[in-house]
């Protein structure tokens, strides 16, 4: 095999375009730096690459998804659960599923936009309740990157001065849609806090992006660049500095390092051609996503760093979290058979419940939000959540199957739209237990050892989704609802969600001032390897129950601004 070493010197090899790459390749492209970005997929724009437009019913699939679109056929995103030849492990008896993208700008073309701030409680998780760390560095510390993210990207929502839910620069949130009325008046009745949502999604035009014209349709990718993705917000500036090369197809195999145990750059396999090659570089910012970014640490291994990169404590890949998940839908006579009338929005919901728990005495740590689906979106492959299973729930239609003819056709015209669902998002606790590690047997198809995970649930977490099945069940009865499925039983771990299914993975290359404790210093800054910086979900201490994309981002700009004054002050 060839390997060719590139002439240039850069000054940053970014590895990933994601929230975190992309971020950092924005700021230190418009602060001076040559920087060169390495993406493992292939170059993509919504605009010309995007479904956005199209129906569901120009597909004989209508819609449905497959093993490469998991979330529907005309999902924004190139990745899956599994992606062939790149396979993963996991200790037996074991789960954990592991989301990934391969294209421009990852699952940013894709992803919820539910974009919340981590509260002041979500840093000093230990003080508060002695279990996990705290960070080494507060709210007011990434506060200001917050602003700047709000005002970079936009970014929709209430000033609503909720505990625990820093507000932020927002613009006018859309109106709640009827069902979402509905939720608000069974959470008064409950007592439950319902706030306007926080989506990165533009209701006016906003630094030269159009407003949203509430397609719907966010998860395919936004045509328009109405809502916040790298490719869409964060590269195109970062390009037209003429100071950032993109490389895609470009699979980071490690870091190269010299006699210092400094990097020097990134070798990588060209998914065109199977050679390897090596990009030269000053700094070394990583933001492949919180895993492969370990993996990238723990396969570059030197006389210098012979437990990996930045290893030298022992816990890269160590502390792996989720945020625990469980749904519940119920069926709402009051949305049967209602007027046609417009219900469009933005793609996600227009509220949502944040966590009410704060001084409730309870048998389980930390908290979770409640995220509301339901609505009249563009119907498509098992729309009105498969007909067979709700329209034997009422007494005047025919029972125990989907019915055909006119009936049928009936049924969907009254039962669209008169489901409504909750989906839990909790907080997992940091623990050293729950890791990711290299699998000493497995290679994938570039020759690049892969990861094997081994992570578990505690009682915390099943307490907690517990909780969370009891709340939203409750949540239905008085929105005067019918349950859909049954409370999962204990046996069944209450109905939570596999480890990593939720996709907020975060904490394998955790911050921390002492470097035996932890890889990365309060600036997400190597402690054994000065010009290497991590900017993903990985330097995460805590998970809190906050989606996790608007900290990376926050975190992403706060440590480039920390790699433009090292370079100014000659530290790197
Ligand atoms: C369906 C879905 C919905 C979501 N909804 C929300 C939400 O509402 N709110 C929220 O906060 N978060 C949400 N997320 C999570 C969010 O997408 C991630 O937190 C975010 O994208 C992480 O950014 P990242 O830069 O770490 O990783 P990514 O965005 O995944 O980017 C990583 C990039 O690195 C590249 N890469 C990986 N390995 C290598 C390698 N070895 N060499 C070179 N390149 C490599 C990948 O191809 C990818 O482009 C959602 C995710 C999914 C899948
Ligand atoms: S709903 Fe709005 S932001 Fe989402 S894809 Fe449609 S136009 Fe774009």
């Amino acid at each position: 095999m060839r390997h060719i070493i590139s002439p240039n010197v850069y000054d940053v090899a970014v590895v990933g375009s994601g929230a975190g790459g992309g971020m950092a390749a924005y700021v230190l492209a418009e602060a001076g730096a040559n920087v060169v970005m390495l993406e493992a997929g292939p170059m993509w724009d919504a605009a010309t690459d995007g479904d956005m437009f199209t129906w569901n019913y120009t597909s004989p699939r209508r819609g449905a998804s497959s093993k490469e679109r998991p979330f529907g056929e005309f999902d924004g995103c190139i990745g899956g659960w599994e992606i062939e030849g790149e396979p993963y492990t996991h200790a037996p008896g074991t789960e954990w599923d592991w989301f990934r993208a391969r294209m421009l700008g990852g699952r940013t073309n894709h992803w919820g936009r539910i974009s919340l701030r981590f509260g002041p409680d979500d840093f000093r998780g230990y003080s508060l309740d002695g279990l996990g760390d705290d960070w080494p560095i507060g709210y007011e510390d990434v506060a200001p990157w917050y602003d700047k993210v709000d005002q970079l990207v936009g970014i929709f929502g209430n000033r609503d001065g909720y505990y625990n839910e820093p507000d932020g620069d927002f613009l006018l949130p859309p109106a709640p849609r009827l069902h979402e009325l509905l939720v608000m008046q069974g959470a008064a009745k409950m007592g439950l806090p319902v706030l306007a949502n926080r989506l990165s999604i533009l209701t006016k035009a906003h630094n030269g992006r159009p407003a949203c014209h509430f397609c719907g349709q966010c998860g395919r990718g936004c045509a328009t660049g109405s809502n916040f993705s790298s490719p869409s917000v964060l590269l195109p500036p970062a390009l037209s500095t003429g100071r950032l090369t993109i490389v895609d197809n470009a699979m980071a195999r490690e870091v190269t390092t010299d006699r210092e145990g400094l990097a020097t750059g990134v070798s990588y396999v060209n998914r065109n051609d199977m050679q390897e090659y090596t990009v030269r570089a000053r700094t070394v910012v990583l933001a492949a996503s919180a895993c492969e970014t370990a993996r990238l640490l723990l396969n570059s291994t030197s006389p210098q760093h012979p437990a990996g990169l930045a290893n030298s404590s022992g816990v890269v890949g160590r502390y792996l979290m989720d945020s625990t998940g469980a749904s519940v839908a119920g069926i709402f006579p009051q949305l049967v058979g209602r007027t046609p009338h417009n219900e469009d929005g933005v793609g996600g919901a227009h509220i949502y419940i944040p966590w009410f728990g704060y001084d409730q005495k309870r048998d389980f740590a930390r908290g979770y939000h409640l995220e509301i689906w339901g609505g009249r979106q563009q119907p498509g492959y098992g729309f009105v959540d498969g007909i067979h299973t709700v329209n034997n729930l009422f007494e005047d239609r025919p029972r125990g199957g989907g019915g055909y003819g006119m009936q049928l056709k009936q049924d969907y015209r009254d039962l669209y739209g008169s489901v409504v669902g909750f989906s839990a998002r909790g907080e997992m606790v940091a623990r050293y237990d729950n890791y990711c590690e290299i699998d000493p047997d497995v290679v994938d198809k570039y020759g690049i050892p892969v990861l094997r995970f081994d992570v578990r649930w505690s009682d915390e977490e099943y307490l907690q989704i517990k909780h969370a099945q009891e709340a939203s069940r409750n949540l239905v009865e008085a929105m005067g609802g019918e349950i859909l499925t049954p409370m999962p039983s204990k046996e069944e771990g209450y109905g939570i969600s596999a480890p990593g299914e939720i996709i907020h993975e975060v904490g394998t290359v955790r911050m921390g001032d002492d470097p035996a404790k932890a890889p990365l210093n309060a600036w997400c800054q190597a402690h054994d390897a000065r010009n290497v910086f991590v900017t993903d979900g990985a330097p995460f201490v805590s998970q809190a129950h906050k989606n996790t994309t608007w900290t990376i981002l926050a975190m992403a700009w706060r440590t480039a601004d920390h790699i433009v004054e090292l370079r100014n002050a000659g530290a790197l």
